[in-house]
Parts: structure tokens; sequence; C-alpha cells
């Protein structure tokens, strides 16, 4: 992918623009760019500020009470090919905290209330 660099050209050669720190001697600094389509160079900045910036969002699915038992269901019905790219947090084998797919994040809302256990 080609890198274009910005029309204004305006970044400052002696501060990361993620951080906003100057950089130091022998720090290695890079072009972080977009890597979506447009390959436009967004800046210079440091190489560990480069590799831990990443644009990450998600969409929460909410459902009441699918730790124990609506997760199974879903899960069951999403085909195979599908369902290698699922991540799960896993209680225990039968149990999942939540799983996502894709952006979609699964949550149990029961987890976020403040209800005594009936386990213990
Ligand atoms: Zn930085």
């Amino acid at each position: 992918m080609p890198l274009i660099p910005r029309s204004n050209d305006s970044y400052d050669p002696h501060l990361c623009h993620i951080c906003t720190k100057r950089f130091l001697p022998g720090e290695i600094r890079v072009r972080d760019h977009n890597h979506w389509g447009s390959g436009r160079i967004n800046g210079l900045a440091h190489q560990a500020c480069n590799l831990n910036y990443r644009a990450t969002y998600f969409i929460p699915v909410v459902i009441h009470n699918s730790r124990n038992y609506d997760n199974h269901l879903l899960l069951k019905s999403i085909p195979l090919n599908i369902a290698k790219c699922i991540g799960i947090i896993p209680v225990n084998m039968e149990k999942f905290t939540m799983f996502s797919l894709d952006h979609l994040k699964f949550l149990d809302s029961y987890q976020f209330l403040d209800i005594p256990s009936k386990d213990k």
C-alpha cells in the first residue's frame, strides 16, 4: 500500500502524535498510517505507541442470565464456518462469562446485578 502524506503535512517531527511526548535520542520513530483503505500518514510516533494504538470498538449485546442458558442456544445455532471466529471467556466447560463474534460482545446483565449468589 502506498503511503500518502497529508496534504497540509503539518505533523511535528519532534513529537509523537499519539502520546504527544518528545522523541528522545535513540528512540525508534515510525510513520503511523491508516491501514484500512487510504494509507494516509497520521504522523510520526514512537514504535511502542504505534503498536499499542488501535481503534477498538465493540457493540454490546446484553442478555439477562445468558450465562446459564441462552449462550448455549446461540452458540449451537451459529454455523461452523463462523464459529471458528468466536472468542469465549469460559467459567467452566458449560458456562461462559461472555463471548464475542466479530465486533459483537454477548454479555450477561445478571452478572452486573448486586444479588447474593445462590451457588454459595
Ligand atoms: Zn509516543
